[in-house]
């Protein structure tokens, strides 16, 4: 039996994007595509409308009802 490799791999690291725009990001800026959408991410946190997503307390299976 002859294992075939995936010919569908995808070749090189996976493509990150910028949770601004949306845009490829860029290595320089990761993980933004650029500078100013650096700054605007951070103008977001600053501005206090970014809620961190807190450690999720593991609730216990205890009553799902
Ligand atoms: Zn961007």
């Amino acid at each position: 039996m002859n294992h075939m490799s995936d010919p569908h791999q995808p070749s090189g690291r996976p493509v990150r994007t910028c949770p601004v725009c949306a845009k490829p990001a860029v290595e320089r800026y990761m993980p933004f595509c650029s500078k100013r959408c650096g700054d605007i991410d951070l103008g977001r946190w600053l501005d206090g409308r970014y809620v961190i997503p807190g450690q999720d307390s593991p609730s216990e299976g205890d009553g799902d009802w």
